[in-house]
């Protein structure tokens, strides 16, 4: 039986994407070769890049608005240090919303100087901060727009002249958004795009060139867009199998329907976590994620208790990280209500049965 899948990443994908990813490995639209074997330069894969990079702009929401679609490698790990080689000069302004932004921030410190604009540190990233301020000679803004682990989201962006980048790893695609306000983005895809094995970026060309340091060629989007993302062999099973799933958005609705849908699957859950004597949220209500549901057990020596129950449920990959403890549900968009209702089912029973 095929699990609840609710784990953090890589995470869920739709059925039918996996089983168009599994006949591809095996032959790609009938043309007598297997996806994986086929080179980069053929026809058939310049149409598959084609394709995922026009499906991006337009799902999105943002075609003919002067960016370009990279899908590169090493993960959003490594755009932590490409964003600051290619474009910090001298400062960057960096909210610290949790692990990951602060990774960025250690990174982006090789390269210049940078401002913590805020950080909810000291509340261990339970909540986004708000209301700092924002000098005028940053060269850029960087933010975290969901923070995986802790289970926080961006509600809306800064108002500032400043270029905004935004690691958006764990909630592209995931609700309509003011996409066209940022002047980068990224993502890792293996959260909420496709298998692990690539890094989509979004890059407004007009935001390049600034810098004075010699980039290497690896690490140089200009180098990158010039090669029409494909400098070095790309991650060809990683872009295909996400060009699948942009397909599957699409027939979806776009993000209007998917948005809608998440933000009714979220409810569900943090309805019950309110609701159930058992729980409570960890997330700042107002900053709650629709992508990552974090919450805790009231009484912690109960865990082996509730943990049983899910598992015999056929849930899988509930566990926090260890940084927050607890339980997290990861609810991308491939991820059916059926088994959000299964998940507060069993915290229904968990309640009864105490
Ligand atoms: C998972 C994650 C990362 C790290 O991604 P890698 O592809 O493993 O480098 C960075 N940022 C966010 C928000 C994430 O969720």
């Amino acid at each position: 039986m095929k699990k609840h899948n609710f784990s953090a990443g890589p995470a869920i994908l739709p059925q039918e994407v996996l089983q168009q990813a599994a006949d591809a490995v095996r032959e790609l639209d009938g043309i007598g070769l297997s996806l994986i074997e086929i080179s980069h330069r053929s026809k058939e894969f310049i149409a598959i890049m084609q394709e995922a990079q026009g499906l991006v702009l337009e799902l999105l929401g943002i075609e003919n608005k002067g960016y370009e679609v990279l899908f590169l490698q090493g993960g959003a790990s490594n755009q932590f240090l490409m964003v600051a080689q290619n474009l910090l000069e001298k400062k960057a302004g960096y909210l610290n919303t949790g692990t990951w932004s602060s990774n960025a921030i250690k990174e982006a410190k090789l390269y210049g100087t940078v401002y913590e604009l805020a950080s909810s540190k000291e509340a261990n990233f339970n909540y986004i901060p708000k209301n700092y301020s924002i000098a005028e000679d940053l060269d850029y803004v960087h933010l975290t727009t969901n923070n995986t682990i802790f289970g926080t989201q961006l509600k809306t962006l800064p108002d500032t002249d400043i270029p905004l980048v935004a690691d958006m790893s764990s909630d592209i695609f995931s609700h309509p958004f003011p996409y066209e306000k940022l002047a980068l983005f990224y993502a890792g895809a293996q959260k909420n795009m496709g298998p692990a094995g690539t890094t989509l970026v979004v890059v407004k060309k007009d935001l390049l060139g600034k810098v004075s340091r010699t980039i290497p060629s690896m690490l140089n989007y200009q180098v990158h867009i010039d090669k029409e993302s494909m400098f070095n062999t790309p991650p060809v099973f990683a872009i295909y199998t996400s060009l699948l799933n942009l397909r599957w958005i699409k027939a979806q609705g776009g993000l209007d329907q998917i948005g809608k849908l998440n933000h009714e699957k979220a409810a569900l859950i943090y309805d019950e976590i309110d609701r159930n004597s058992c729980f409570s949220g960890f997330a700042a209500k107002e900053d709650r994620s629709i992508m990552n549901v974090t919450f805790n057990l009231n009484d912690p020596s109960k865990a082996a208790a509730f943990d049983a129950l899910w598992a015999e449920k056929g849930i899988s990959g509930l566990k926090g990280h260890r940084s927050v403890g607890g339980y997290r549900a990861s609810i991308y968009n491939a991820m059916p209500i059926e088994s959000i209702k299964v998940l507060v089912a069993c915290m229904q029973t968990f309640e009864k049965q105490q």
